[in-house]
């Protein structure tokens, strides 16, 4: 008889997953009372101030529904999008989900996309819904909607409260009758287990978080990373408790890690699949190598600290291979990095890890995306296909290139009464509706389209704004599309600045470039001289400011009488104007250099 369940619990973010992770680790007597301590599963302090979930946690329960013991092991995954492949490879990992629906906001836009992938992969679904301790719970209304969403009856979905563990019990029992056990271990001979995280500590090497899926895995057993084809002897198996606690080995179905003893960093990549050599059973499909999406230069506040910078960097990207880098200098900040990330949030959760548990001192641009040049094929072959991920490497002359760019699928769920501000808000981010629906309760889904350029243009803090707070959204990447968009150059007295360079739509171009100089001219302090400011794109100016110079009168300091003084002085100033002007160098301060390339728009 098989006393294993592998589940994950999949939500809309703040619907109560990690809270749900508490109380089924103390209500199934896997931790004890005094040990437990809130969101126990959150384990990094940026997890656990922000409520967030970052790195993957599995846990292994130990539940008694008589007469049986039972191991659950629970995936608490991130619910971010940025992180929705490592999702992908964790439900992978399992037979089952729990659906977890806060009872005062209903069904919202990412319970959608977390739904669809769990029906793709053919979990078991558990519905449930959440923080019915709150005088503000709709339960019957959240239960009438998952009902329908599933098409279930009402009775099949579960009550409970994260908060009070009220109804959890029942759940307990729920995920050991519902969840189907893992498949009976395959007669192939032959070892293989799918890779969902890894680890890296200093004397244990790289550690990686494994489901088996077939054949048992033991300490000394030699076994090799399929697609990166790498060997390795298995050092130590175990599993979560949530501390590591070493076993003797670990069985088909069961969720554990393995101390590999490798040193080399960012080799076993989410999606591996582990095997052994000598009797090598298929791949996992669906790997795919993490790609960046976003990057953002950063620079050390201090140069001094450019090489602990480098060191960091480098530290943290021995346990997240998403993390990419390469060094960038600037004129005014010296030197630094262009890095890429999964997203928005895995960028600040990086900048905020280099802060916290470095010590570092940072500067961090926009973040801009990278666009897609093609060359027209020549010869019958196509032509050169290569990713500009830096705005001032993008061509100011683009005929005869293909530009593409990330678009993104997204989901908004909204109130009715707000669908108008919302639809208004489409036209300025080139937003397609595809399709609008009722939602039941008052609410409509709306199915878009829209270029993750425009997305990144504060996209989701307007709609929030113009909704009131109440339209939940959702996305996900979608195919490269043609891009009609121009670099946005700006001179300051005839001298291109590279950091200022952006690639920006040609309809939004004129109001891009007077927004810039506008900008600009406002955070300049005046010079001696005259300040020219300019924005440049499509091969010409579009926008133009001048600031004045600053009329000093250096002889104020000098009372009255001596007028040759004085006329040595304004001497002195006209020729050192003249030197400025013929070098044409003008001196943005730090400050106003930064403050330029850290809002976009
Ligand atoms: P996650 O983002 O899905 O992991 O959600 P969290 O578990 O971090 O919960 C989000 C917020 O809802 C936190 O402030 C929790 O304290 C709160 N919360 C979670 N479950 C419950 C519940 O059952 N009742 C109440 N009243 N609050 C809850
Ligand atoms: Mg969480």
């Amino acid at each position: 008889m098989n006393l294993i369940r592998n589940f994950s619990i999949i939500a809309h973010i703040d619907h109560g997953k990690s809270t749900l992770a508490d109380r089924l680790l103390e209500l199934s007597g896997s931790v004890e009372k005094r040990k437990l301590r809130e969101q126990m599963l959150d384990t990094m302090e940026l997890e656990r101030e922000r409520g967030i979930t970052i790195k993957m946690t599995p846990v292994t329960l130990t539940y008694n529904l008589k007469p049986n013991t039972y191991n659950l092991n629970l995936i608490d995954t991130p619910g971010h999008i940025d992180f929705a492949y490592e999702v992908s490879r964790a439900l992978k990992a399992v037979e089952g989900v729990i659906l977890l629906v806060d009872a005062t906001q209903g069904v919202q836009a990412q319970t959608l996309s977390v739904l669809g992938l769990a029906r793709e992969f053919g979990l078991k679904i558990i519905p449930v819904v959440n923080k019915i301790d709150l005088p503000a719970a709709r339960v019957a209304e959240a239960t009438a909607e998952l009902a329908q969403l599933l098409g279930v009856q009402s009775s099949e979905i579960l009550a409970v409260s994260g908060r009070t563990g009220a109804g959890v019990p029942a759940l307990l029992a729920a995920i050991v009758e519902r969840i189907p056990p893992p498949l009976a271990p395959s007669k192939v001979e032959g070892v293989r287990a799918l890779v969902f995280d890894s680890a890296y500590s200093e004397h244990q090497g790289v550690v990686v978080y494994v489901r088996v899926f077939d054949g048992r895995i033991a300490p000394g057993d030699e076994l090799i990373f399929g697609v990166a084809g790498e060997k390795f002897k298995v050092m130590e198996t175990g599993i979560f408790t949530p501390e590591r606690r070493a076993r003797p080995g670990l069985e088909t179905g069961q969720i554990g890690y393995l101390v590999t003893g490798l040193k080399d960093p960012g080799r076993p990549k989410v999606g591996e699949t582990i095997l052994n050599p000598r009797a090598p059973l298929a791949l996992f499909a669906g790997y795919e190598e993490p790609k960046p999406v976003v990057w953002a230069s950063i620079y050390p506040e201090a140069q001094n600290d450019w090489l602990a910078l480098r060191r960091a960097l480098e530290r943290l990207r021995l346990t997240d291979a998403a993390l990419s880098f390469e060094e960038e200098t600037s004129t005014i900040l010296g030197r630094g990095f262009r890095a890429g990330f999964l997203g928005l949030l895995h960028l600040e959760i990086i900048t905020e890890r280099l802060r916290r548990e470095f010590g570092l001192a940072l500067q961090v641009a926009t973040p801009t995306i990278g666009y897609w040049l093609i060359e027209p094929p020549t010869g019958g072959q196509p032509g050169e296909r290569r990713l500009v991920a830096s705005p001032h490497l993008f061509p100011a002359e683009t005929k005869g290139l293909q530009i593409l760019e990330p678009w993104v699928a997204a989901r908004i769920i909204v109130p009715e009464n707000y669908v108008g501000a919302v639809v208004k808000l489409f036209n300025d981010h080139e937003v397609n509706l595809l399709l609008t629906d009722n939602f039941g309760s008052g609410r409509m889904v709306m199915e878009v389209e829209m270029p993750l350029r425009e997305l990144m243009r504060n996209f989701f803090d307007e709609l929030k704004s113009v909704s009131s707070g109440f339209a939940s959204f959702s996305y996900r990447p979608a195919a490269l599309r043609p891009a009609d968009v121009a670099r946005l150059d700006i001179l300051v007295n005839g001298e291109l600045v590279p950091a200022f360079s952006r690639v920006v739509a040609r309809r939004r171009v004129e109001r891009a470039a007077n927004e810039a100089v506008d900008k600009l001219v406002k955070l300049l302090p005046r010079q001696l001289i005259a300040i020219k400011i300019q924005a440049q794109a499509l091969g010409r100016i579009i926008a133009a400011r001048s600031l004045s110079a600053l009329r000093k009168d250096v002889t104020d300091y000098l009372y009255g009488g001596d007028i040759t003084r004085k006329m040595k002085l304004r001497e002195k100033q006209k020729k050192g104007k003249k030197k400025m002007q013929a070098r044409g160098a003008v001196n943005i301060p730090s400050a106003v250099f930064l403050k330029m390339i850290r809002s976009a728009e």
